[in-house]
C-alpha cells in the first residue's frame, strides 16, 4: 500500500493530567528530545503569557499562540510525533474532551505526592469509552510521595485499570537513587547534582550484581525485596491489553530533572498504536486506504473576530493530503478546495505541502466548517464518536437589551457551533440556558456577545447539575414533554435536552421513563 510507511511511522496522543501535575514540563522535555524546542522554557512561556492576563483583548491576542501550540509535532527515532494539547486550568472545557477523540493513545501524568486526581478522573472516563491505550508516567519522585505500591492501587480502583509496571524506584524524595527496569534488569542511577540530569544508566545484570551494591549502598536492600514481591504481585506488561485499553504500563521519574522521560518516549514510539481505523456509520475507514478523509474535532476562533474567521482542526483518518486538493464536504454535500490551511509540522522540515493519516491540519473558513464534519474524495461518510458532552455548569441568559433578540440568538449559536459552550433552548418559557465543562467559557461567551455580535447580557444562575439527551419513541417523548416540560430544551442541532437539579433527581427520572434513553453525550448531526 502507498502510504504504509507514512502511516505506520506516526503517533498521535496527548496528555491527561490534573492541574500541577506536570504536563507543560513534561510536553517541554519531549520537545527537547525530539529537537523541536531549543531549550526549556519555551511552552511554559508561551503558557504564561496565556494565562498571566485575563483581559479579554489581551486573550484575543494570545489565540494566534493558542493556535500554534494546539498541536505540537517533533520526529524521534523515526517516528512522526503529534502532540495534540488538551486545554487545562481555566480554560478547560469541551475542547479538552473533544481532543481525546482525535488522538490514538494517551500518556497519563500522575503526581505521586497527590496520586489520581478529579480532573485526570474525568478525562479518563472519555479514553474509557474509546478504549484509547494510556501509558502512565508517576511523576515527582524527587519529593516525598505516596509509596508506589499505594499509587498503583489507586490507578487500579479509582480508574478502573490495570497497571504494569516497567521501571520500579528506588527510594524517593531525598533519598531517590533511580529507577529499575523490571524488563531490561537496567537501573538508571538519579544524580541530581548532573548538568543535564538525565539519568546515568548502569546496566546491571540482575539484581545481585555487585554494582548495585556499591551504587545503591543500603537501599539495594530494599529494591531486591521490592522486585521480589512485584514479581510475585504485578501484573506483567501486555502489549495486546495496554492496546485494548485495559492495562496501563506505568514509568517512575522526575520531569523536571528530566529523570524517567527518555525510557518513556523509547517506549512510546515503540509500543504506542499508530494512526487506527476510524468508524464510520457505514463502515469501518483503514489509515491505508488511498482516498484522503478525516473529520473536524474542534473550531478556534481566529485573530479578527470581526470576519467570523475560524480555524477548524482536522484530523486526517486515511488517505494523503496535499495542498489546495478538492475535497467532499460531506454535511453540505459540496465539493471544496483546501487551499487554505494550516500544516502542522516538525521544526526542520520546511516548505511541507502534504500531510499523513495521523496528523492534523488547520483549515481557515468562515463558519462552513462545523466540529464533526467529515471531508472525503467523493463517498458518503461519516465519522463518528465525536460527541458533544453534557455539561456541568449551566446559565440563564439574561438579555439586558430586549430589542437584540434575534441578534443573541445567533450570536448563542454561532458560539456553540465552535463547540466551547452549549445553548439550550426551552420549551417553555423564553431565558436561554447555556451550558459548558468549564466556568471560564461563561466569560469568553459574555465578552464575545458583546464585541462581535453588539448584545449585552447578564448571567444568572439555575439550579442544573447535568443535563441528558433524550430519546424514545414518539408517543412516550410527547408524554415525557407534557410532564416534565419545566427541565426539557432543545440544543443547538435541535435535540431533547433534559436538565436535572441533582444526581438524584436524574435517578429518579430514569427509574420512572425506563421506556427512554438517557444519553451523556451527543453526537454531532
Ligand atoms: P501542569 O499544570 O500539569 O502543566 O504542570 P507544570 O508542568 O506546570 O508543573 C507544575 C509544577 O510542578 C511546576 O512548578 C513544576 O516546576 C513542578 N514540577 C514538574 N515536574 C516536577 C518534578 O519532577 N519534581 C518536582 N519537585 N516538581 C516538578
Amino acid at each position: 500500500m502507498h502510504n504504509q510507511q507514512e502511516v505506520d511511522k506516526r503517533r498521535t496522543f496527548a496528555i491527561i493530567s490534573h492541574p500541577d501535575a506536570g504536563k507543560t514540563t513534561i510536553t517541554e522535555k519531549l520537545l527537547l528530545f525530539g529537537g523541536a524546542i531549543q531549550q526549556a522554557g519555551e511552552v511554559r512561556a508561551r503558557k504564561s503569557s496565556r494565562h498571566a492576563t485575563s483581559d479579554w483583548m489581551e486573550l484575543e491576542k494570545q489565540r494566534g499562540i493558542s493556535v500554534t501550540s494546539s498541536v505540537m509535532k517533533f520526529t524521534y527515532s523515526g517516528c512522526e510525533i503529534n502532540l495534540l494539547d488538551t486545554p487545562g486550568h481555566n480554560d478547560f472545557s469541551e475542547d479538552t474532551y473533544r481532543v481525546l477523540t482525535a488522538v490514538d493513545s494517551v500518556l497519563m501524568v500522575i503526581d505521586s505526592v497527590k496520586g489520581v486526581e478529579s480532573q485526570t478522573k474525568k478525562l479518563l472516563e472519555v479514553c474509557r469509552l474509546r478504549r484509547t491505550p494510556i501509558m502512565t508516567f508517576m511523576n515527582k519522585l524527587d519529593r516525598e510521595g505516596q509509596d508506589p505500591l499505594d499509587l498503583l492501587d489507586d490507578i487500579e480502583k479509582n480508574l478502573h485499570m490495570q497497571t504494569a509496571p516497567v521501571t520500579w524506584p528506588v527510594g524517593m524524595g531525598k533519598r531517590f537513587r533511580g529507577t529499575y527496569h523490571l524488563y531490561t534488569k537496567e537501573l538508571t542511577f538519579f544524580d541530581p547534582d548532573a548538568a543535564n540530569g538525565t539519568g546515568q544508566v548502569l546496566t546491571a545484570t540482575g539484581l545481585d550484581d555487585p554494582l548495585l551494591d556499591e551504587l545503591l549502598g543500603s537501599q539495594v536492600d530494599e529494591l531486591r525485596h521490592n522486585v521480589e514481591l512485584l514479581e510475585g504481585a504485578a501484573h506483567p506488561f501486555d502489549k495486546d491489553a495496554y492496546l485494548a485499553g485495559q492495562q496501563t504500563p506505568v514509568f517512575f521519574g522526575s520531569a523536571i530533572n528530566t529523570f524517567g522521560v527518555q525510557q518513556l518516549l523509547d517506549a512510546f514510539v515503540e509500543y504506542a498504536p499508530a494512526p487506527l481505523p476510524r468508524e464510520t456509520i457505514s463502515r469501518m475507514v483503514s489509515p491505508y486506504e488511498e482516498p484522503f478523509s478525516g473529520f473536524t474535532f474542534k473550531i478556534q476562533a481566529n485573530m479578527d473576530p470581526a470576519h467570523r474567521d475560524r480555524i477548524a482542526f482536522f484530523r486526517i483518518c486515511s488517505g494523503k493530503f496535499t495542498r489546495g486538493m478538492k475535497v467532499r464536504h460531506v454535511r453540505l454535500g459540496r465539493e471544496v478546495q483546501i487551499a487554505n490551511a494550516t500544516i502542522f509540522m516538525a521544526q526542520d522540515r520546511t516548505n511541507v505541502e502534504e500531510a499523513w493519516p495521523g496528523d492534523i491540519i488547520g483549515i481557515h473558513n468562515h463558519g462552513t466548517i462545523k466540529i464533526g464534519d467529515t471531508f472525503t474524495q467523493g463517498e458518503e461518510l461519516k465519522f463518528t464518536g465525536i460527541p458533544s458532552f453534557a455539561p456541568e455548569h449551566f446559565r440563564k441568559v439574561r438579555l439586558l437589551n430586549p430589542m437584540k433578540s434575534k441578534a443573541l440568538e445567533k450570536g448563542l449559536v454561532q458560539l456553540a457551533e465552535e463547540g466551547a459552550t452549549q445553548v439550550f433552548k426551552p420549551l417553555m418559557g423564553a431565558d436561554w440556558v447555556i451550558g459548558a465543562v468549564g466556568l471560564l467559557q461563561f466569560e469568553v461567551v459574555m465578552h464575545r456577545l458583546e464585541f462581535e455580535y453588539g448584545v449585552k447580557v447578564a448571567f444568572e444562575p439555575v439550579s442544573y447539575v447535568t443535563a441528558r439527551w433524550v430519546l424514545g419513541e414518539k408517543k412516550e417523548i410527547e408524554e415525557f414533554e407534557k410532564k416534565e416540560v419545566m427541565h426539557l430544551y432543545i440544543d443547538g442541532e435541535g435535540k431533547l435536552t433534559y436538565m436535572a437539579g441533582s444526581q438524584w433527581r436524574l435517578d429518579n427520572t430514569m427509574e420512572n421513563w425506563k421506556k427512554l434513553e438517557f444519553h451523556e453525550t451527543s453526537e454531532h448531526s
